[in-house]
């Protein structure tokens, strides 16, 4: 699906916030990012989703070269990748129907998008809130919402959109950790059951670990690691995570055997008591 080799990118005269990546992520697979605040994640992530693009490297999609995709390319290259952010990006005024409809707007002709705001095509978006478990908000305003909630209306969208991937930025910072678990295993559960490419940035260790067959840690603009979460060793993280007292903090709660997410999570390799 995406090949990156030796990608670069530089916010005018800053350091990096990218340097040297160099990954590759096959169709289908679940990838948890990780790594302290500031370590480029997002950046990654803007890349993946074609919004920014590389200062020097290579990023492929399929094979294509994204630097050679013109405009009409690169908005049908946009169209196959679904992003979910921390800050939902959701119309708060809109009812919910529009705002999961809006999953279609990159497929639609703009008179498409003016006539679905007038007469929604309330079915598809009620088909999609069946999918996250809340179908009963399809006419509910927005932003009259729990957090959660919200959450799952732009799991929604992503939806029907029907990317063939989903980036999800942090799609749990913002929820306490017994609604941060189920969005994730959600997440998890849809792309499975629909062969979607899923990549996640998680703030939690635990999560990462507990629920990704496939763990990358990215600090100062470099990938750390990339393995398999029962190789991610406690030293790695605490490289990773080296002057950062929140995780290390995180962390520390993870080695006492105080999870967040109590039985739910599986044991964490290494950390038992
Ligand atoms: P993370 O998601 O891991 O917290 P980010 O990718 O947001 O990290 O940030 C990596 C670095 O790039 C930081 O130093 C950040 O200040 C910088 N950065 C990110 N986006 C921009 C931007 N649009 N303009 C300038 N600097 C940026």
């Amino acid at each position: 699906m995406y090949a990156l080799s030796d990608v670069r990118k530089v916010f005018g005269n800053d350091a990096p916030a990218l340097d040297g990546v160099s990954l590759t992520v096959g169709r289908g697979e679940h990838v948890a990012f990780i790594g302290p605040s500031g370590a480029g994640k997002t950046t990654l992530f803007r890349l993946l989703n074609l919004t920014l693009r590389p200062t020097a490297g290579v990023l492929l999609i399929d094979g294509v070269d994204v630097a050679a995709l013109d405009g009409a390319g690169l908005r049908r290259a946009r169209r196959r990748i679904g992003t979910i952010y921390q800050q939902h990006n959701l119309v708060g005024r809109l009812r919910v129907v529009h705002n999961v409809l809006a999953g279609n707007l990159g497929r639609w002709s703009l008179s498409t998008a003016v006539a679905s705001l007038m007469r929604p095509r309330a079915a598809d978006a009620a088909r999609a809130l069946e999918q996250v478990g809340i179908p009963e908000k399809l006419w509910a305003r927005t932003d009259e919402l729990s957090g959660g909630q919200q959450q799952r209306v732009a799991i929604a969208r992503v939806l029907l959109q029907d990317p063939d991937v989903i980036l999800a930025d942090e799609p749990v910072s913002s929820v306490d950790p017994s609604l941060a678990l189920t969005i994730v295993t959600l997440l998890r559960d849809l792309s499975h059951q629909s062969r979607k490419t899923l990549l996640v940035n998680l703030h939690s260790v635990e999560l990462a670990l507990g629920y990704f067959p496939r763990i990358v840690g990215v600090r100062e603009g470099r990938i750390a690691f990339d393995l398999a979460p029962d190789e991610v060793t406690p030293e790695l993280l605490g490289a990773l995570y080296a002057g950062h007292s929140d995780a290390t903090r995180q962390l520390d709660r993870i080695h006492d055997g105080i999870g967040s997410y109590g039985t739910a999570c599986r044991p964490l390799p290494g950390f038992s008591k």
